[in-house]
């Protein structure tokens, strides 16, 4: 392959770059514990917004009762009910239903876009089958989850500060998402309230400290990433209008946007200032699904016209941002075959590669490796970093009992080396010990039905 022997100085000069030796993890975890304390102390102070969710109430397990979770965060919204049988028969009954929200209205108007939200829960509301049964004299109580950024003003409010991911939508922003939502159902007849509104890192927590007393975080790790975690009252200084009680409450990290002591690359830098927002989201763009394969496409590039690691010339398709997804770089790591057969079909179907040696296969896979290590590795020490926070203030709460992470996320589920690069991560920096106590698991769809679970803790008729 040419000059192919060139090669190794990118990649060698790459894992240099992305190491996350075990002092680099320390420095990310603290600088973590550090930034989260800052915007705990007044708003503006930190990258960490750290968010009140004015979840009070978290779900115990004694829930009763018919609940409803309405989730837009994406380009599907989804609706859902749950028959809540208390604590000995939990959850009764699930239904759901997603739909599909037609391409126009993501560019209409505010009044457009509710109105056909509402029409669909309508519809799914008049299926309701006998199976579920609301208490009398009640309303249909919704959870709504609501992924983009709110600025939340109590648990059944919150003004949209501006739509995200392709959404542009006239009307709304500025306004109360949970007003729009109550006209809409008004002007389709539906005689239901929501009762709380959500972000689906703390809808997650919710839904999976619901099944297990010892969940203390959630982390979200798909196209993008978040977490949240249950903090003291009296632990929040920038709470200063009520008297905080004694009790705890959700806050949203909005991680995404951390970005202190981060081992970053010009691959990185390039990338970050060609994205539409250049200088945010560093930490999402080095860890989370939507950037590992953009990431890996940029050095490739550089490799192929350096070094000709694809021949003489270099293909169209690899010059074409975001033409490597992070699923890509997945099926290629999980080729074992000695001749690496589907890393070159890939290589063709996705980038352009008509052909490729296995020296150059090889040399892929490794750099799929270095970037999806250093981001396991960095989502692992965030992990680290929220719950060395916790401990701080509750010594042995944390490291000294169980504890658990519920995790969540296509990119979590699916890529079986990102995990356990964030578990290798997690244990190096506790240590064996303090390690066992700490359980990082998969929460299947617990935002959903967590979201219909804080509807019911948070009800109107408590
Ligand atoms: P979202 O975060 O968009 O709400 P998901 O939690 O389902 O939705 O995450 C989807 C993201 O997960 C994709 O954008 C992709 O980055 C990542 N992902 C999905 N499937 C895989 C896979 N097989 N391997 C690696 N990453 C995947």
């Amino acid at each position: 392959v040419g000059s192919g022997s060139l090669a190794p100085p990118i990649l060698t000069h790459l894992q240099r770059k992305c190491a996350t030796p075990l002092p680099v993890l320390r420095h990310v975890a603290d600088a973590m514990a550090s930034d989260m304390r800052s915007g705990l102390a007044a708003d503006g102070a930190s990258d960490l917004k750290m968010i009140l969710s004015y979840v009070h109430s978290l779900p115990t397990g004694h829930e009763k009762g018919l609940f409803y979770a309405l989730d837009l965060g994406g380009t599907n919204f989804r609706v859902l009910r749950v028959q809540l049988g208390g604590i000995d028969n939990r959850v009764v009954d699930t239904e759901f239903e997603q739909v599909v929200i037609p391409e126009d209205l993501m560019f209409g108007n505010s009044e457009q876009l509710f109105d056909f939200i509402a029409s669909g829960l309508a519809r799914f509301s008049q299926k309701e089958s006998e199976k579920f049964h609301l208490t009398h004299g009640r309303k249909r109580e919704i959870g709504f989850t609501f992924s983009f950024p709110v600025k939340q003003t109590s648990i059944d409010a919150g003004i949209l500060m501006k739509w995200t991911k392709g959404f542009a939508v006239s009307g709304t922003e500025g306004r109360d998402v949970v007003s729009c939502l109550n006209e809409a159902m008004e002007r389709q007849g539906i005689d239901m309230r929501v009762s709380a509104l959500v972000n689906d890192a703390v809808g997650t927590l919710a839904g999976a400290r619901y099944w297990d007393e010892d969940v203390m975080v959630a982390v979200i790790l798909g196209t993008g990433t978040n977490a949240c975690y249950l903090e003291r009252m009296d632990a929040i200084p920038k709470l200063k209008g009520g008297k905080p009680g004694p009790g705890r409450t959700i806050i949203n990290t909005e991680w995404g946007a951390f970005s202190t002591g981060l081992p970053l690359t010009e691959f990185d830098e390039d990338m970050d200032a060609s994205s539409i927002n250049p200088g945010e989201q560093i930490f999402e763009k080095t860890i989370s699904g939507k950037y590992l394969g953009e990431i890996v496409r940029r050095v490739l590039l550089k490799m192929a016209e350096v070094d000709g690691l694809f021949g003489n010339s270099v293909p169209d398709k690899l010059a074409t941002p975001f033409s490597l997804s992070t699923p890509n770089l997945c099926d290629m790591q999980q080729d074992n075959s000695i001749n690496l057969r589907n890393v070159a079909d890939i290589l063709t179907q996705t980038i352009g590669v008509p052909l490729s040696s296995l020296s150059a296969r090889k040399m892929v896979v490794e750099v799929c490796d270095t970037i999806v290590k250093r981001g396991g590795r960095l989502a692992g020490a965030g992990i680290v970093g929220i719950l060395e926070k916790m401990e701080q203030d509750s010594k042995g709460l944390i490291f000294g009992k169980r504890t658990v992470v519920a995790m969540d996320g296509g990119l979590y589920e699916h890529y079986p080396q990102y995990r356990s690069y964030l578990q290798d991560a997690v244990t190096e920096l506790l240590g064996a010990e303090t390690s066992k106590n700490i359980v990082i698991e998969h929460s299947k769809d617990g935002s959903g039905i967590g979201a219909a679970l804080l509807a019911a803790s948070n009800s109107k008729y408590r």
